[in-house]
């Protein structure tokens, strides 16, 4: 079911709230594939209802032609919806309507994970993503919120600011989907050439080479030799960081669950990908 109105989203759910039915919620840009299915099949089973939003949100845009180059595939991803779930909330909503003019949004200081990895290179992006959760759960009160961890430092913000906003919302990640060579699923990946997914591999090479090679390097050297071996391919490497998996700081040793962040461009398309080790 279509939704398009934060008034009309509230009537449908309040009544439910109100006989204890449990909202699963998992906010989305759309372009839906199989990542976004897997939340989307976890929230179902492990609630009475869910409400999938739809709304590529311009305010954690920290690049235009990215925006404006965004797959926006309305009909196709009911289609995809409807042929999977049925009683499914969607909720697609314009700027309006997530951003009104008494907007009671207050912002957060997000430290150290603004200033890394993505935050240090998509200024404002968490930002963003901050305001935009903040009023989706306003509007939507869930009782469990579904995330990917293919946005890895994403779920840190999100549970971050949970706690700062004292939502009490269970916030669950969700394993990655690959393809079968290994490409993490992603809407951007529409706008790769045949050519270029299979150079993108080289960003899933990178991070197995990197989580086989633990027991041989120090994690600074690892990082050397990951971006060598990832140079060796087609893409421009924007970052790669092996960080603590909880803070998301740089380590020196092994004696924290370590996980292994990569950003690059293929073409014009940015891809990020990650893995725990
Ligand atoms: P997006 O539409 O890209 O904003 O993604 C919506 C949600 O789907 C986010 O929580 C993402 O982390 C998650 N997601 C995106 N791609 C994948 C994937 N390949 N596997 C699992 N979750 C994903």
């Amino acid at each position: 079911m279509l939704i398009t109105t934060v008034s009309s989203l509230r009537n449908r759910l309040s009544d439910l709230a109100n006989q204890d039915k449990k909202i699963g919620f998992v906010p989305t840009m759309g372009a839906l594939h199989e990542g976004h299915l897997s939340l989307i099949e976890r929230a179902y089973k492990e609630n009475d209802i869910v409400v999938v939003s739809i709304f590529v949100n311009p305010t954690q845009f920290n690049n235009l032609e990215d925006l404006e180059h965004y797959p926006r595939t309305l009909e196709k991803d009911m289609e995809l919806l409807s042929k999977k779930f049925h009683s499914i909330l969607l909720f697609y909503p314009d700027f309006n309507e997530i951003y009104p003019k008494e907007d009671p949004f207050v912002p957060i200081d997000l430290g150290n994970l603004d200033t890394s990895l993505e935050g240090k290179h998509r200024p404002g992006h968490f930002k963003g993503v901050v305001h935009v959760v903040h009023n989706l759960f306003k509007i939507v009160r869930p009782n469990r919120a579904y995330f990917g961890q293919k946005d890895f430092q994403q779920v840190a913000v999100i549970r971050f600011m949970t706690k700062r906003y004292d939502f009490s919302i269970e916030i669950v990640a969700c394993e990655t989907k690959r393809e079968q060579s290994g490409l993490a699923m992603s809407s951007r990946n529409m706008r790769l050439s045949a050519v270029e997914k299979d150079e993108a591999l080289i960003i899933w090479e990178t991070l197995n080479f990197v989580k086989q090679n633990k027991q041989n390097y120090q994690p600074d050297e690892l990082k050397n030799r990951a971006v060598d071996f990832f140079n060796s391919g087609k893409l421009k490497l924007e970052y790669l960081e092996i960080v603590d998996a909880e803070s998301l700081s740089e380590i020196s040793n092994w004696n924290f669950e370590a996980v292994c962040c990569i950003a690059a461009y293929c073409g014009k398309v940015r891809l990020i990908d990650n893995l725990l080790f």
